[in-house]
C-alpha cells in the first residue's frame, strides 16, 4: 500500500513525510482492515511531524481521523460487516483494567495506545484499528464530511462538556461561551454550542478564514486572539496551542466560570495576578476521549445536523496539508483524500 511514513520528526516546511510503498498490515483476531478512504488532517499529527510529541516509533505514518471501509476482519470480530463504513479516532486502544478504565476514565488510561502516534494511522491507503474502538458514521455525511468528526469534533465535544455548562442553573440557553483559536475544532464547536441554545464569541488571528468562518456560523461576535469580548463569559475553550491567550481568556470569563485548554500541546503559560483566577474560576485541559465521547457527539452530530467546511488534499501532498495548517491557511478542516 501506499503510505506517508515519517522517520524523523523535523519542522514541515522541510516536508519530512515520505509518500512510500510498504505491506498493508494484516488484522489480528479483534482488529479491522480499514481501506481509508479520508482521513482529517489535525493540529495533534502537527505536533507528531515536528516532534513536540515525543516519537514512539521509527517509522510512523501519522493520522488518527480516518474514514474507511472494513476490508478485512479478525476472527473474533462481531460487530462489524465487510464493506461496512467506519470510523477510527485517537483512541486506539486501552488496557480496560488500569485505575483509570475501571472508574469511566479510559481517556486517561496508563497504557493507552493512540493512532498515528504510537500505532501507525491514516495518512494511508489501509490502517489497522481494535474493533472495540472503532465507530460506524452516520449516514448523513460523505466520507470528507465525517473525517474531521472524529478528533476536531469528538475532542471538541469533551472540551464542551468540561466547561460544566448544562449542570444545575449553569445551562446552556443565553450561555455566553469564548472560543479561542478557530480552526478544525472551533468550526464544529460553534455549531454544538449555537444549537444547545448558547451565545458563541470567537477570538482568533486571521480575519479573512477564520474570522468570517466564525461569523458566517453565527458568532455573536468576533474578535483578534488578545482582543476582550463585550461581555463576561461563562465559560471558554483554548483550541490555539498558545499558552499565552490564557491570561487573556481568564479576563474575559465570568466569576465562577470555567477555561478548557483543548491542545494536547500548548506554548508556556506565562504568569499571571492570582486576581486573574480568583473569583472561583477553573483552568482545565482536556485529555483524549472515551468511547462514550465518540458515540454521544457522533449521535448529536447526525441530530443537528453539523456541516463540516473542508479542504482537501491528494495523499500525497499530507506534508502541504500540514504546512496550511501551521501557516492559518486552512478555512475549517483539512482532509486528506485517498484514492
Ligand atoms: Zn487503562
Ligand atoms: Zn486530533
Amino acid at each position: 500500500m501506499r503510505a506517508c511514513l515519517l522517520h524523523t520528526p523535523a519542522p514541515i516546511d522541510m516536508r519530512p513525510l515520505q509518500l512510500s510503498e510498504v505491506p498493508t498490515p494484516e488484522p489480528a483476531g479483534d482488529e479491522l482492515l480499514v481501506r481509508v478512504r479520508a482521513c482529517g488532517v489535525c493540529r495533534t499529527d502537527l505536533h507528531v511531524v515536528e516532534g513536540e510529541l515525543a516519537a514512539h516509533r521509527s517509522p510512523i505514518i501519522p493520522g488518527h481521523q480516518i474514514v474507511g471501509t472494513v476490508a478485512a476482519q479478525g476472527a473474533r470480530v462481531k460487530d462489524f460487516k465487510l464493506g461496512q463504513r467506519v470510523g477510527i479516532a485517537w483512541l486506539h486502544h486501552t488496557d480496560g483494567s488500569c485505575r483509570f478504565c475501571l472508574s469511566d476514565r479510559e481517556n486517561l488510561c496508563e497504557q493507552a495506545e493512540f493512532t498515528g502516534w504510537t500505532v501507525d494511522g491514516g495518512y494511508a491507503e489501509f490502517a489497522l484499528a481494535s474493533a472495540a474502538f472503532a465507530y460506524p458514521i452516520p449516514e448523513g455525511f460523505d466520507d470528507l464530511q465525517a473525517a474531521p468528526l472524529l478528533c476536531a469534533g469528538i475532542i471538541g465535544y469533551r472540551s464542551l462538556r468540561l466547561t460544566g455548562l448544562a449542570e444545575g442553573s449553569r445551562g446552556w440557553a443565553g450561555a455566553r461561551l469564548g472560543i479561542y483559536g478557530f480552526g478544525a475544532a472551533g468550526h464544529v464547536v460553534i455549531q454544538l454550542a449555537r444549537a444547545r441554545g448558547a451565545e458563541v464569541y470567537v477570538c482568533t488571528r486571521d480575519e479573512q478564514k477564520h474570522q468570517a468562518l466564525a461569523a458566517e456560523l453565527g458568532a455573536a461576535w468576533v474578535g483578534g486572539t488578545l482582543e476582550d469580548p463585550p461581555v463576561k463569559l461563562d465559560a471558554s475553550i483554548i483550541f490555539a496551542p498558545a499558552g499565552e491567550l490564557v491570561p487573556s481568556a481568564l479576563k474575559a470569563l465570568d466569576k465562577g466560570a470555567v477555561l478548557v485548554l483543548g491542545g494536547i500541546h500548548m506554548s508556556p503559560i506565562p504568569q499571571f495576578e492570582y486576581s486573574l483566577l480568583y473569583g472561583e474560576r477553573i483552568v482545565r485541559s482536556v485529555a483524549n476521549n472515551t468511547r462514550t465521547d465518540g458515540r454521544e457527539f457522533l449521535a448529536e452530530a447526525a441530530r443537528i445536523p453539523l456541516q463540516t467546511h473542508v479542504q482537501t488534499f491528494p495523499l500525497a501532498e499530507a506534508n502541504e496539508a500540514l504546512l496550511a495548517l501551521k501557516q492559518d491557511a486552512i478555512r475549517g478542516a483539512a482532509v486528506l483524500l485517498v484514492d
